[in-house]
């Protein structure tokens, strides 16, 4: 399927109007998909895999900006240290570390969302509502010179139940006002929140950035 060129000249308007940004995900599509969108203005494009994100982002417009929006491995960050403009899934300490290290050893700052777990199944990464709160009351985030983290990222259940994703979401931006509260820094402005299936859940319950694939980009294998 080709990119849905209507479908984005909708969306696009519909964010631009509510202040909300738009990550299109291409990860697992060809580069020509890319291209697409990038003539049509988009600059903002997330991928999933490190092996992929470095081949395109060595192939396509030095512009473009990149989000690694996947579980990251430790070990991996330092493929992408050198162009990623913004890590989604920052989900442990260890994993913030080993950011701040690369991003010393590039000379750069480079931007992070702290991933919070706020669905029901097990499988997703990220820090709780405790965990999250004792990290950042703890001030440890000072030891990182080299990170700026911008705000929270998260995903709802994989659900049907419009109610169960509005509390999940609703949690997420709860926790996103107190913690911006608490760090109390100008750069903390970014909550990452909805997809295909739930954007519109997501902005009703003050997402100020989407991450939509599926819509854009046709089903992925
Ligand atoms: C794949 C992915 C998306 C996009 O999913 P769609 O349902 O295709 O919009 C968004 N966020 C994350 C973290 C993803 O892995």
């Amino acid at each position: 399927m080709p990119v849905d060129i209507q479908f984005y000249n909708t969306i696009h308007a519909q964010l631009v109007a509510k202040h909300v940004q738009l990550v299109a995900v291409s990860k697992t599509k060809p580069q020509e998909d890319i291209v697409s969108l990038y003539e049509l203005g988009q600059r903002n494009f997330g991928e999933n895999y490190v092996q992929e994100l470095v081949d395109k982002a060595a192939a396509l417009p030095a512009d473009i900006h990149w989000h690694f929006i996947g579980h990251l491995q430790s070990n991996k960050v330092k493929y992408i240290a050198p162009f990623v403009y913004l890590i989604h899934g920052v989900d442990s300490e260890k994993l913030l570390a080993e950011i701040n290290k690369q991003a010393i050893k590039q000379n750069r700052m480079i931007a992070c969302l702290l991933q919070v777990h706020i669905a029901t199944e097990e499988t997703k990464f990220g820090f709780d509502a405790a965990s999250l709160e004792e990290f950042i009351n703890s001030k440890r985030l000072l030891n990182y010179s080299n990170v700026v983290v911008k705000g929270l990222m998260g995903m709802a259940s994989f659900s049907n139940d419009a109610t169960l994703i509005d509390q999940e979401f609703t949690t997420l931006k709860k926790l996103y006002d107190k913690t911006a509260t608490a760090l109390n820094h100008v750069h903390f402005d970014t909550l990452s929140m909805g997809m295909s299936s739930d954007y519109e859940h997501a902005i009703a319950k003050g997402s100020n950035m989407v991450r939509i694939g599926s819509l854009l980009f046709g089903a992925r294998n």
